[in-house]
């Protein structure tokens, strides 16, 4: 590529020299409210956009080696980001009816579990339906995001598949609802608590696979 030297007025008398780089502009987006990153997200997420750049979308995935770095197929990449860019749209567009709520829950899997034998002390309440967590493992994130979410004053369910959240949500009457769980888990649920009008909020496992999954504890916090 050639590169060009560009003599450019900053204020009275002073210059700088730029490269002239395929813009014809140097810009600095670090002063730009956080609002406007999010209203894109809403709007390509409203008006579909982000099915119609499978292209980039594939291009991203190259770019940073998602193929390498996950053992996923092309076509299973581009599934997977999909579903994250939807769920941060659905995130986004939720987020100030969230933050209106007063009686919130959060929802954990049960594959995030240390232990999904018996050496995992929580007792499952089929009543509810939900495991009480019993901190028997420092390390286990269920553990950890239990007592994250209760000293914020959520009441925390550990559940075994989506389909019970519509049952608690309904009975304890949530307003708002933190759920984690893979994407398409979520998607399903997330459909069903908004025809419930419970504003919700969705962490996506950052590892799946139905036992000794993970999420991030940093979003988790951020979120609640
Ligand atoms: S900390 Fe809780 S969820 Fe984790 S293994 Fe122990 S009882 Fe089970
Ligand atoms: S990986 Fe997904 S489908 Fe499997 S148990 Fe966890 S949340 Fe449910």
């Amino acid at each position: 590529m050639k590169l060009v030297f560009e003599r450019i007025k900053l204020f009275k008398g002073v210059f700088c020299y730029s490269y002239a780089m395929p813009y014809k502009f140097t810009f600095d987006l670090s002063k730009l409210p956080r609002f406007f990153f999010n209203e894109i997200a809403i709007i390509s997420y409203q008006k579909g956009m982000h099915k119609a750049v499978l292209n980039t979308l594939k291009e991203i995935i190259l770019k940073f080696r998602i193929q390498e770095a996950t053992g996923l197929n092309l076509s299973d990449a581009v599934v997977l980001l999909q579903d994250l860019i939807d769920l941060h749209g659905i995130n986004v567009m939720q987020r100030k009816k969230f933050l209106k709520t007063k009686k919130r829950a959060l929802f954990l899997p049960h594959c995030t579990r240390k232990f999904m034998d018996s050496r995992c002390q929580a007792i499952f309440d089929p009543s509810i339906p939900s495991y009480n967590c019993k901190h028997c493992s420092k390390d286990c994130l269920v553990s950890k995001a239990n007592r994250l979410a209760e000293n914020k004053g959520y009441d925390v369910y550990v559940v075994p598949g989506g389909s019970c959240v519509p049952k608690i949500v309904k009975n304890a009457r949530y307003e708002g609802a933190i759920g984690i769980a893979c994407g398409e888990e979520m998607k399903m649920s997330g459909n069903v608590l908004g025809s419930m009008n419970v504003a919700g909020q969705a962490i996506p496992l950052i590892k799946n696979g139905c036992a000794n999954t993970a999420f991030s504890l940093e979003t988790l916090q951020k979120t609640l």
